[in-house]
């Protein structure tokens, strides 16, 4: 099955991006997480967002939505050992079948994928709009186990970025404010959408045109070897 990948973007200032930063509450959320300390793309960081996106004056949101309700008419048909997303890896694989609910398997291998195409198209939009850097929507996932859990130095710095969570961003409060969406999730369930959220960070306003121009095409895939 291969489904859609909706992208709406929205180019918002410096300081209305700031609104949603409350970097000390989502520096708790960060520390209840597995990967905290234990992946370079994740806090605790010896700089912040201010010092870090002091080059850039604007942001360009990104929104990738993707309708769920064609994965729920199948959902009963699919495998789980056929998600080997790297969260499923890390979250999921000492869990006993029964605890292991097909709408949450899905679900992250949705959202691993994404992050792994967004984090990838970022950096070609980096290449294309002259002092500009990508935040993308996640913890890094490009080595099977983080370097920083062996204490050395990432393996490819120079791809190397930071989602808005990691710099202290709240994301939901970013939906709201720029998209007007509140969303849900519930455990068991697949959401009405996949959502992910991005930034293009840039020193001038960029051209939205040429960025939906360089992401649109984008799907995901599930499964397609057993539907
Ligand atoms: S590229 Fe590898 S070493 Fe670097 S942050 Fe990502 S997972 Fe860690």
């Amino acid at each position: 099955m291969i489904l859609p990948v909706k992208i709406r973007v929205k180019q918002v200032s410096k300081e209305e991006l700031f609104e949603a930063h409350r970097k000390e509450e989502v520096l708790t959320y960060c520390q209840r997480c597995s990967n905290y300390e234990k992946n370079h793309s994740c806090p605790d960081f010896d700089f912040d967002a201010v010092r870090y996106l002091e080059p850039y004056e604007h942001a360009t949101v990104i929104l990738t939505e993707i309708e769920t309700q064609p994965i729920q008419s199948i959902i009963n048909q699919l495998d789980a050992l056929n998600f080997q997303s790297r969260v499923f890896n890390n979250y999921m694989k000492e869990e006993s079948d029964e605890k292991i609910d097909m709408s949450d398997i899905v679900s992250m291998h949705a959202f691993e994928d994404i992050k792994n195409q967004m984090s990838d198209q970022l950096l070609l939009l980096e290449d294309q709009i002259d002092q500009s850097i990508g935040l993308p929507p996640g913890s890094c996932t490009r080595c099977a186990v983080c370097l920083k859990q062996e204490g050395l130095a990432c393996r490819f710095p120079e791809m190397l970025r930071y989602s808005l969570e990691a710099l202290g961003f709240l994301v939901s409060e970013i939906y709201k404010a720029h998209f007007d969406m509140e969303l849900g999730w519930a455990k068991g369930e697949l959401p009405k959408q996949f959502c992910t959220c991005s930034v293009l960070m840039t020193k001038e306003k960029s051209d939205e045109t040429l960025i939906l121009g360089i992401l649109e095409g984008m799907v995901l895939r599930i499964n397609e070897e057993v539907i």
